[in-house]
């Protein structure tokens, strides 16, 4: 029996092809919810299988995709599709405001908001839990047949994307995509809102429809992902909070965000350049004090410097990035402020911090 992980959260967005009755069929023949366009066929038999092997929570969308798009925010132009695959929707090539808000109020937010309600104790006690969203996608698209058998999808926070595309690239009878068919860059898709803006690692994997389309399908590509999904986590060491984009703003009373995420950026960077002046400006305040108390100091600072300028292809020497957070090379600080450690600072700090260079 493997240990539960409640920690872990399987999403499908696109499980359902139901429609409301009061929608009906939307003005489409019934056979149109039999296929893709509906649905993501079989990813929400394949989260539920995955969700039982890790003894773990998943979420599945009740209701279509042509109904409401479950993995699209409710600003998205795309959150009530008009054309799908080249097919009209009837009764949805002309909806009006209104009616795109009513669908959002009934079939969009309860989904949204049950996955809220899933991740608020985690969020209010600290531990951070992995979500895990299944899609599956079709073998050909106009015309074009697709080579991969999986994709998988992210869009700044690579930590387990990465270690999962390592870890299925060692499946050499599978061919999987890196950002493709799609890429994961996609501003409030569920990920977006759940995942990246709580700091909270994450990954979509999209399935090729042809592998789970039945019951045997399902079965054997469980059981194919599961060990490559436990490789991956243990790869991705323990989960911590990483924001790669600018953390969410307040919103106004409609619920839309105030700024956007260029302005977020610039008062992020505001608050850094404040926190820099005010170290600077307290030589008293010594490094080992800061580590013992909060685990991080003036170095780890500049060594987050260091790293986000690495990210985007920039490499600086540790201490080059230290010094724009102490205002003066290192040593020279050291020579200046630093005093010897106290006997007890220094056991705590040996203690607690062994790893720390
Ligand atoms: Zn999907």
């Amino acid at each position: 029996m493997n240990t539960p992980r409640p920690d872990l959260l399987f999403l499908c967005d696109h499980a359902s092809n139901a429609v409301p009755p009061e929608l009906e069929t939307l003005g489409l023949p019934e056979s149109a919810f039999h296929t893709h366009i509906a649905y993501d066929i079989g990813a929400g038999a394949l989260t539920e299988a995955l969700a039982a092997r890790f003894s773990a929570p998943s979420i599945l969308g009740q209701w279509s995709r042509l109904v409401v798009d479950l993995n699209r925010g409710s600003d998205d132009p795309t959150v009530v599709m008009r054309l799908s695959d080249g097919r009209i929707i009837p009764r949805n090539r002309d909806i009006d405001r209104g009616e795109i808000a009513d669908r959002i109020r009934r079939y969009h937010a309860p989904y949204h908001a049950e996955i809220t309600a899933h991740l608020e104790p985690f969020r209010a006690s600290g531990q951070i839990p992995v979500l895990v969203s299944i899609h599956s996608f079709t073998p050909v698209w106009r015309g074009a047949a697709r080579p991969w058998h999986f994709g998988i999808l992210w869009d700044r926070d690579d930590r387990l994307a990465r270690p999962l595309i390592n870890r299925l690239g060692r499946e050499t009878d599978f061919v999987t995509g890196d950002n493709e068919p799609y890429d994961g860059e996609l501003e409030n898709d569920c990920l977006y809102r759940h995942a990246t803006m709580n700091g909270f690692p994450h990954v979509l994997i999209e399935v090729r429809q042809d592998l789970i389309a039945d019951a045997a399908g399902v079965a054997m590509i469980a059981a194919r992902l599961e060990p490559v999904l436990r490789d991956a986590l243990a790869a991705m060491g323990p989960a911590q909070l990483g924001f790669t984009r600018a953390l969410p703003g307040p919103l106004n009373e409609k619920g839309e965000p105030v700024m956007d995420e260029k302005t977020r950026t610039e008062l992020e960077a505001a608050a850094f350049r404040r926190l820099v002046g005010h170290l600077r400006a307290r030589t008293d305040v010594q490094n080992i004090d800061l580590m013992n108390l909060a685990g991080f100091c003036r170095n780890c600072l500049g060594d987050w410097y260091r790293e986000a300028a690495a990210e985007k292809g920039i490499a600086l020497e540790k201490d080059d990035a230290r010094e724009i957070v102490y205002g003066m090379p290192p040593a020279e600080w050291k020579k200046r402020y630093q005093k010897e450690a106290s006997p007890d600072a220094a056991a705590q700090f040996a203690k607690s911090h062994k790893t720390h260079s």
